[in-house]
């Protein structure tokens, strides 16, 4: 046990970590998706915005497919390199040489992953006009911001971002999400 560890620490590792992020992840979607429905304005009321509803649910899925990329090529290149240790008769220098490159692919991922949403983002509009906080992701213990938008209309600050009648039916402004006034 020991010698495994010793050798596949880095693979052991980034397994662990995507499985945590995959459960995190779906944990924060379905604690979103029970709510009683709410009322919402009627539509135009609420002042020009920045965005339909299926055009920021198109930017939204862009975004989201780039993450899902970067992230799956971590984990792509965490069980290659999982696969080809596992392979009996390989010599030291190869198995090093392995972890190596698999360490290398998975932080060159990490690296597009974090230098590359800022752009992406930006390029898409993907910010609060108010406040100024992307419209995707956020922390890990929070719902989504994207998802608050597409059920609420609104940035955490209460700006409107989506017209009314672009909400799914039975969703509206939500106080959990809103400052304390
Ligand atoms: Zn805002």
């Amino acid at each position: 046990m020991q010698t495994f560890l010793e050798r596949y620490w880095f693979a052991v590792a980034l397994s662990i970590g995507a499985v945590i992020w995959a459960w995190r992840t779906r944990r924060r979607v379905r604690a979103a998706a029970h709510a009683p429905p709410r009322p919402r304005p009627p539509s135009g009321s609420v002042g020009p915005v920045p965005f339909r509803g299926a055009d920021f649910a198109a930017k939204v899925a862009i975004v989201q497919r780039f993450h899902s990329k970067a992230i799956g090529a971590m984990i792509a290149f965490s069980f290659v390199s999982l696969g080809l240790l596992a392979v009996p008769g390989l010599s030291h220098a190869t198995r090093a040489a392995t972890v190596l490159a698999a360490a290398v692919g998975a932080f060159g991922s990490f690296l597009a992953l974090a230098i590359g949403e800022g752009p992406l983002l930006r390029r898409l509009g993907l910010y609060c006009p108010q406040c100024g906080t992307p419209l995707v992701g956020g922390s890990d213990d929070r719902v989504p911001t994207e998802v608050v938008v597409c059920e609420t209309g609104q940035c955490r600050c209460s700006a409107w971002l989506l017209d009314p009648a672009d909400l799914p039916s039975g969703q509206g402004p939500d106080e959990r999400y809103l400052p304390l006034s």
